[in-house]
C-alpha cells in the first residue's frame, strides 16, 4: 500500500534510450556532445518562494531535473528570492518538500538573496563602465518615457549623469539615505531599441522592507532580470530553461551576462508553459483563493498545487508520467483535464487495492439469510490484470448497506441494478432478488428486502442464468462509518483566465467542487491502514484516506478521481 506521507525514493531508472526526444533535449544533447560550454550540463529550477508550487512548476521540475539526470549533469534548486515583500520561509520549506516528494534530489541549494553583494558589485562595475546610471525620475515617468512598440522612448534627463555622481548616488542608495522610489539604477542600453525591455531596464530599486532571509541588511533590491541571468551565471548553469513569456527577456539576459564578463555564459531557451483546463496556474491567483477563503488552504485537494494534489491522492509517479505525456513544445497550448486524469487513473489502477464503500447507504435485508450467520468472503485486493496479488476478508451477513442509487422502485428498462422482482449480483457474494421494500411515513424508502440464492456464492448461478448487474455493498454489522469528500474540478469553465468582459476568475469557481458524504460506510479491511492509504472504491473511484483529517475513530476519504470521466458523459448527452 502507498502512503502519501512517505517520500518516494528518487527515480533511478535509466533513461529510456528509445524515448522520443523533444527539441530541448535535442539541443542539450548537441551541446553536451560539442562541449561548447566547457563544463558538464547544468540546469536549475528557480522558483520564487512566494507561494506553493503547482502542476505547472512540476512540468518545469521534471524537465530541469530530468534533463540533468539524462545527460549526467547537475540541477540546482535555486530560490529566486529578490522581492522582500512577498516571500516567506514557509514557502521555501513547502517547495523543498514538494520537489523531494516528486522524486528529485537537487545537487546544490542556492538563494538569489545570497548574491545581493555580488550583484551590487556588478552594478558598481556597470556604472564605472558607463553602462548604468542612477535615474531620479518617478517610476511613473520612467514607464512613460519608455515609449511604445511603435514609438521610441525618451532618454531620461538623468541619463547623462557623470560616472562619479552615479557612483556616489548608488552608494548612498545602498546606505539607506533615500526613501523608496527616490532613485533607481538603470542599464544604459538604447532608448529606441525595438525590444522594449532593452530601453534602459531597471536593475536596482530602493525598498525599505525586511527580507525573510536577509532581514534589513539591504534596502536596494535587484529586479528579476538583473538577478536571474547573473544568478545562473554565478552557478555555472549551462541551460537556463524558462517559459515562453520570457522570450523578450533573453536579449537582456545575454547583455547582462556578457557585460558582467562571463566567458561561455549560460543560455536561455524557452518552452511552452503548462496551462490546464478548469484551473488557474499562477501563484498569485492561487494565493487569492487561499487568502479569501475560497479553498481551505494551499493543500486543499481541489488546488492544482503539488501539496493539494498529494493530499488528493495523486502519486508523484502519475505527475511525472503526465509531464512525460504532454511533452515539451515551443508554443503554448491548453491541456485537457482528461489528459491529467488519465495519467492519474493509469497509475493508481496498477498500485492500489480494491475496497467496497457505500456513499449514500440504503439498508438491504436478505430475508432468507440466517439471522446470526456471518460468512467471510475472500475478495481479491487487485483485479487479475494488475501485477499485484493478495486478498482481503469481507464479511457478509443478513443486513447490508447498498448504494441508494443502486435501487429504483420503478426503474427504466435499462436499469441493471436492484428493483422489485429483479435479480442482481452482490459483488463477491450471492445473487439476490428484490422482494419488497419498507417506506417511512414520508414515503421515503428506508429498507429494501431481497431473497438470496444460496447456490450462487461467488456470484455465478449453477444453472447458467444471466444476471447483468453487479452492485457493491458492505455488511451493516461490520461496516465502518466514514466521511467521503467528493472533489471535482475547481472551476466551472475551461479557461477561468479568459472570462468575457474581463470577468474576475473567482466568479468562475465551481460551486460543487466539493460534495461531502458524511454518513458513508466502508468495509472493515481498511481499519488498520494509516492515513494517506490509497484505494479504489469499487465502482466509485480512487480515494485516499485524508492525510490530515482522517482518524481511526473518524475516517475521512478524499476522492482522487472518479473511475470514468463523468463530465464527458454530461457533455455528450
Ligand atoms: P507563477 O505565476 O505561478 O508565480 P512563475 O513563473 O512566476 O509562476 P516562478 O516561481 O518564477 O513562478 O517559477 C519557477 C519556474 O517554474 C520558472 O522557471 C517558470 O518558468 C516555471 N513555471 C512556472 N509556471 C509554469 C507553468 N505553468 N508551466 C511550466 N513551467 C512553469
Ligand atoms: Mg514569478
Amino acid at each position: 500500500m502507498t502512503h502519501a506521507d512517505r517520500p518516494s525514493a528518487p527515480d533511478t531508472t535509466p533513461p529510456d534510450a528509445t524515448a522520443r526526444k523533444d527539441f530541448l533535449r535535442e539541443k542539450v544533447a548537441e551541446d553536451a556532445l560539442s562541449g561548447r560550454f566547457g563544463r558538464p550540463i547544468h540546469t536549475r529550477f528557480p522558483p520564487e518562494p512566494n507561494g506553493f508550487l503547482h502542476i505547472g512548476h512540476a512540468k518545469s521540475i521534471c524537465l530541469n531535473f530530468g534533463i540533468a539526470r539524462e545527460s549526467g549533469g547537475r540541477c540546482n534548486l535555486r530560490f529566486d528570492d529578490t522581492n522582500p515583500t512577498t516571500e516567506d520561509l514557509r514557502y521555501v520549506d513547502a517547495i523543498r518538500d514538494d520537489v523531494r516528494w516528486l522524486g528529485f534530489a537537487w545537487d546544490e541549494e542556492r538563494f538569489a538573496s545570497d548574491y545581493f553583494e555580488r550583484l551590487y558589485q556588478i552594478a558598481e562595475t556597470l556604472v564605472g563602465a558607463g553602462k548604468a546610471y542612477v535615474d531620479s525620475q518617478s517610476e511613473e515617468a520612467i514607464r512613460e518615457g519608455r515609449g511604445t512598440v511603435t514609438v521610441a522612448g525618451m532618454p531620461s534627463r538623468f541619463r547623462g549623469r557623470a560616472v562619479e555622481e552615479n557612483l556616489d548616488l548608488l552608494r548612498r542608495m545602498r546606505a539607506g539615505e533615500f526613501p523608496d522610489g527616490a532613485h533607481v539604477l538603470r542599464a544604459r542600453i538604447d532608448m529606441a531599441h525595438p525590444n522594449m525591455l532593452m530601453r534602459d531596464p531597471l536593475l536596482l530599486r530602493i525598498r525599505h522592507a525586511a527580507h525573510y532571509r536577509r532581514g534589513t541588511a539591504w534596502c536596494v533590491y535587484p529586479l528579476y532580470d538583473f538577478a536571474h541571468g547573473l544568478s545562473d551565471a554565478f552557478e555555472g548553469i549551462t541551460h537556463s530553461l524558462c517559459t515562453l513569456e520570457f522570450k523578450d527577456n533573453r536579449e537582456l539576459y545575454d547583455w547582462l551576462v556578457r557585460e558582467a564578463g562571463f566567458d561561455r555564459p549560460p543560455e536561455q531557451t524557452e518552452f511552452a508553459r503548462l496551462e490546464l483546463d478548469y484551473t488557474v496556474l499562477s501563484k498569485r491567483k492561487l494565493l487569492r483563493l487561499v487568502s479569501e477563503g475560497h479553498v481551505a488552504g494551499w493543500d486543499d485537494p481541489r488546488m492544482p498545487t503539488i501539496a493539494g494534489l498529494r493530499r488528493r491522492g495523486v502519486t508523484p509517479e502519475a505527475i511525472r508520467a503526465f509531464a512525460d505525456r504532454i511533452g515539451v513544445a515551443r508554443s503554448d497550448a491548453r491541456i485537457e483535464l482528461a489528459t491529467f486524469e488519465h495519467a492519474v487513473r493509469d497509475d493508481l489502477n496498477m498500485q492500489v487495492p480494491r475496497v467496497m464503500a457505500v456513499a449514500r447507504p440504503l439498508k438491504l435485508v436478505i430475508t432468507n439469510y440466517p439471522e446470526t450467520q456471518v460468512e467471510t468472503l475472500d475478495a481479491p485486493l487487485y483485479p487479475h490484470d494488475v501485477p499485484k496479488t493478495g486478498s482481503r476478508p469481507v464479511p457478509f451477513s443478513r443486513e447490508l448497506w447498498i448504494e441508494r442509487d443502486d435501487f429504483m422502485e420503478d426503474p427504466p428498462k435499462k436499469f441493471f441494478r436492484l428493483a422489485p422482482g429483479r435479480e442482481v449480483r452482490l459483488r463477491y457474494g450471492y445473487l439476490v432478488t428484490c422482494t419488497g421494500m419498507v417506506k417511512d411515513a414520508a414515503g421515503e424508502i428506508v429498507e429494501v428486502h431481497a431473497a438470496y440464492d444460496p447456490a450462487t456464492r461467488g456470484g455465478d448461478a449453477p444453472d447458467g442464468r444471466r444476471v447483468q448487474g453487479t452492485i457493491h455493498w458492505v455488511s451493516a454489522g461490520h461496516a465502518l462509518d466514514c466521511e467521503l469528500r467528493l472533489y471535482d474540478r475547481l472551476f466551472a469553465v475551461p479557461d477561468p483566465d479568459a472570462l468575457p468582459e474581463g470577468g474576475d476568475f473567482v466568479a468562475a469557481l465551481n460551486p460543487d467542487s466539493l460534495v461531502t458524504m458524511r454518513a458513508a460506510k466502508v468495509e472493515p479491511s481498511v481499519a488498520e491502514d494509516p492515513p494517506g492509504s490509497r484505494y479504489q472504491f469499487e465502482r466509485a473511484g480512487y480515494f485516499i484516506s485524508d492525510p490530515v483529517d482522517s482518524r481511526k475513530s473518524a475516517l475521512v476519504f478524499n476522492r482522487t478521481v472518479a473511475l470514468r470521466d463523468s463530465w464527458a458523459k454530461v457533455k455528450a448527452r
